[in-house]
């Protein structure tokens, strides 16, 4: 569904991404880990089109879209939930939603709006609410709602769980699993190892800008060098 081919992203002089190639099927929820300024986030901007690769490529369903902007790869189906939110703080809950819609058909939003609501019941309570009065979480879950207003058939999600508490973390996650059993293909980006690779089918371990170990997630989980890199053991 989605193939990364041996892409390299710069900020100036600093050689942020190096070689990196990977892909993710149809179906699948797939993670990248890795700590601090490994490369993560520079490989999602780059997949929706806010960065550049200076080489490889980046296909969606067959479609070269490494040259595309942001809006064109979000038309396709290819959503990002990015990190920090990133919600519009002035804006109500409901208005943070149909601007994630704005790709859709005018007659589609209401149901779309909907469907976010019966998922997220706690932003179905606040829609009236501005968004920057929402708790960590429930921005989350507006950043995820969002997205999902673009109905997507990928949505890539960028370090959901940081600076939640360890129960919306796993609430977190429970709706990852959900949209992901309702059809949608996951590629998340976690420092969050043991969440991330719980929840996912393979994984991806990035260091400096490099893929350094790739596998079935449940293997790397039980991975003696991940686990005492990753997982604080
Ligand atoms: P984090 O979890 O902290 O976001 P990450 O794995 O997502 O880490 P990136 O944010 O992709 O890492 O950063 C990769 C490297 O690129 C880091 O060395 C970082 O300092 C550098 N970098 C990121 N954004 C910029 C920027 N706008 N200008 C210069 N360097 C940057």
């Amino acid at each position: 569904m989605l193939n990364v081919e041996n892409i390299n992203v710069y900020y100036g002089s600093i050689h942020a991404v190096k070689d990196i190639t990977f892909n993710v099927e149809k179906g699948e929820i797939v993670t990248l880990i890795g700590a601090n300024g490994a490369g993560k986030s520079t490989i999602l901007n780059t997949i929706s089109g806010l960065l550049r690769s200076k080489t490889g490529s980046v296909t969606f369903e067959g479609r070269p879209i490494g040259s595309l902007p942001p809006h064109k790869v979000l038309a396709l189906g290819l959503a990002q939930v990015p990190e920090g939110r990133r919600v519009f703080l002035k804006m109500t809950v409901e208005e943070n939603l149909e601007m994630g819609g704005y790709t859709r058909p005018a007659g589609e939003i209401a149901d779309s709006l909907e469907d976010v609501y019966r998922r997220f019941p706690r932003l179905a309570e606040r829609r009236r609410q501005v968004a920057g009065t929402l708790s960590g979480g429930e921005q989350q879950m507006l950043a995820m709602g969002r997205a999902l207003m673009a109905k997507p058939a990928l949505m890539m999600l960028d370090e959901p769980s940081m600076g939640l508490a360890p129960l919306l973390v796993e609430q977190i996650f429970d709706i990852i699993r959900e949209l992901h059993r309702a059809g949608t293909t996951i590629l998340l980006v976690e420092q969050n190892a043991q969440m991330a690779l719980s929840a996912a089918d393979r994984a991806y371990v990035l260091e400096t800008g490099r893929i350094v170990m790739q596998g079935e997630a449940r293997a790397l989980l039980e991975d003696d060098q991940v686990r005492r890199a990753y997982l604080g053991e």
